[in-house]
């Protein structure tokens, strides 16, 4: 049972397939005093499929601050809220955050009810290494920002997760490309909708493959983590697990590192590795 009083709830929507919705999030909405949405007319649409009839207002990018005052007033008072994005995990790359932010500072509890996120079902498709991974969201529209936040990346090795527009793809594929080089990427589509694909590619190959076509439909970009060039293990001496962890670790790697690059090296699973060193060491 919810205790609904002066609470901000943030409640995860679809991204797509409207059957993912929870049934906590549906008994949230309906129970709540009142919902905060980034776009009444698409929520409207999601809350008359779940016969939710609870009072919706409007907190966007365009009157948050102004909005934003007012539903913290309306939590003081002792209402209940929720806030909603057009799809996902409110908070993530829109201006739920900036509700959240507000909530806290003026001591207003905030809940989470977990559910849909486009970045987190590419990585789980996306065959990279999901054990560390970056989430970027949107890059910067100017030119420069956008160079310094990918110069910035360029070196990291943990997967990174860009969200993008259809009209922007092609021109962040460059992006990307000119700055990390010809790397492994997998561009997940139309997330649990019925045209949902993966296309796994390298960053060149891809940018070929829209010359003539354009993007269409929501994309998260999945790219490979730098590789890493400090440590050079031989092909010949990949023998074992063992070998080559002992190789890192010889080159100054801490554990937990070596373990890592231990697995990228070898193609297999972290905890293939972690298991088999800690048979080995006991
Ligand atoms: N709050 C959302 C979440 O938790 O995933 C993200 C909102 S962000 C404003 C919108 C971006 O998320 C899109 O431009 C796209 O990159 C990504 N996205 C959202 N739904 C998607 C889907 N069904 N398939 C692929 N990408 C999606």
């Amino acid at each position: 049972m919810e205790n609904l009083k002066a609470i901000l709830y943030l409640v995860a929507t679809p991204i797509g397939n409207l059957e993912d919705i929870t049934f906590r999030a549906v008994k949230v909405l309906k129970e709540v005093d009142f919902i905060a949405a980034e776009d009444t007319r698409h929520t409207r649409k999601l809350l008359t499929h779940f016969d939710i009839h609870t009072p919706l207002i409007r907190y966007d990018e365009n009157n948050k601050d102004i909005a934003g005052v007012q539903i913290i007033e309306r939590l003081k008072n002792g209402e209940s809220a929720a806030c909603v994005s057009d799809a996902g995990l409110p908070a993530i790359s829109d201006p739920g955050s900036d509700l959240v932010k507000l909530a806290i500072e003026t001591n207003i509890k905030v809940v989470p009810i977990p559910g849909a996120n486009a970045a987190l079902s590419a990585l789980i498709c996306s065959g990279l290494d999901t054990t560390s991974f970056t989430f970027i969201g949107f890059l910067p529209r100017t030119p420069k920002k956008c160079r310094e936040v990918l110069e910035r990346l360029k070196s990291h090795e943990e997967t990174l997760i860009f969200y993008e527009a259809p009209h922007h793809l092609k021109t962040t594929l460059k992006n990307l490309s000119e700055v990390f080089g010809n790397r492994e990427v997998i561009l997940a589509r139309e997330l649990t909708k019925i045209h949902e694909e993966f296309i796994r590619s390298k960053l060149e190959d891809l940018i070929n493959q829209f010359e003539d076509t354009e993007p269409r439909g929501e994309f998260v970009i999945v790219v490979d983590g730098a590789d890493d060039e400090i440590v050079d293990v031989a092909d010949e001496s990949i023998s074992d697990i063992m070998t080559v962890y002992q190789k890192f670790i010889a080159d100054g790697l801490d554990k937990k590192t070596a373990m890592r690059e231990t697995a990228k090296r070898l193609n297999i699973s972290r905890r293939e590795v972690y298991n088999y060193i800690l048979t080995k060491e006991s």
